[in-house]
């Protein structure tokens, strides 16, 4: 057996960490996102953006460090198929469909040898003392349907291509019964296995909040709207009551702001919040 070009280590948490590993690279990576952000250049592409060719892709750029693409016509062809199926699953509300993306490997000569890890106590539990891993590309395709996921601990996989990285990671998600949302926050497609999670774990797209995450940065952010508001109205109740015109026309053009931050709390209503809260004008 051929030594495998990279490896990728999945751990099954409820926001999973991905590592990949080369000869000359050790990247961690957050395989909820790194699918919707597949891209041949150093700026993501659009969530739609389906403009490119082949000959575009030399280099991924999705795991933080450029990487080299050994078969340009597969890789790119993988690439639009993968974002077809995140647009589908976000459009239809629908989780990765797994045996369709089973046999789709056939079609894209994947190569990458699957072992899924189980937990020692389980092993225990079931008799066995030691830990077995199954390898998934000796299985016939009906086996490796019908495997269970539901007591794996870490998926590990030996790739020989980029092709065989990319798909091992849309495999974690589609056994993970992962779908498709589009974060509230920065507009980004993620992977989640629940609606009610709204935001992703990318950083924020606001220059000053870019240290935090999506979700953390919107709780900062709603601090901080809510300590403006306190801060105007209180100023303008104690020492410009005699202005009502003034308080009236801060209330109405900062309700329909905070109203338009709480359906959508994208950058554009978040400034709209600030422009709003800016204290010049109105003391
Ligand atoms: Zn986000």
């Amino acid at each position: 057996m051929k030594a495998a070009k990279y490896t990728i280590l999945i751990n099954t948490a409820e926001a999973p960490i991905g590592t990949l590993n080369s000869h000359n690279a050790n990247l961690s990576f957050n395989p909820t996102t790194v699918l919707c952000d597949l891209s041949y250049k150093n700026t993501p592409l659009g969530n739609t953006d389906f403009h490119f060719d082949d000959w575009d892709y030399s280099h991924e750029y999705a795991f933080g460090e450029k990487i080299k693409i050994e078969n340009r016509e597969q890789y790119y062809k993988l690439v639009i198929t993968i974002k077809k199926m995140i647009l589908e699953s976000q459009k239809t509300n629908a989780v990765l469909n797994y045996s369709n993306i089973d046999f789709t490997r056939c079609f894209f000569d994947i190569t990458y040898r699957f072992t899924p890890m189980r937990n020692m106590e389980n092993l225990q539990r079931f008799g066995k003392t030691e830990m077995r891993p199954v390898i998934y590309s000796m299985y016939h395709i009906d086996t490796a349907l019908s495997l269970n996921f539901s007591d794996i601990t870490q998926y590990f996989y030996e790739c020989y291509s980029m092709s065989d990285v990319i798909f091992a990671i849309l495999h974690f998600l589609a056994s993970r019964q992962y779908k498709f949302n589009i974060c509230a926050h920065c507009g980004r497609y993620f992977a989640t296995t629940s609606y009610k999670q709204k935001y992703c774990f990318r950083k924020s797209p606001m220059q000053q909040y870019a240290h935090l995450n999506c979700e953390q940065a919107i709780r900062n952010i709603t601090q901080e709207i809510n300590r403006g508001y306190k801060r105007i109205y209180n100023n303008l109740h104690q020492n410009h009551a005699e202005e009502n015109n003034t308080i009236s026309n801060f209330l109405k053009k900062y309700d329909a702001a905070r109203n338009d931050f709480n359906i959508h709390p994208n950058i554009e209503n978040i400034e709209k919040c600030f422009t709003v809260l800016d204290k010049k004008q109105w003391y």
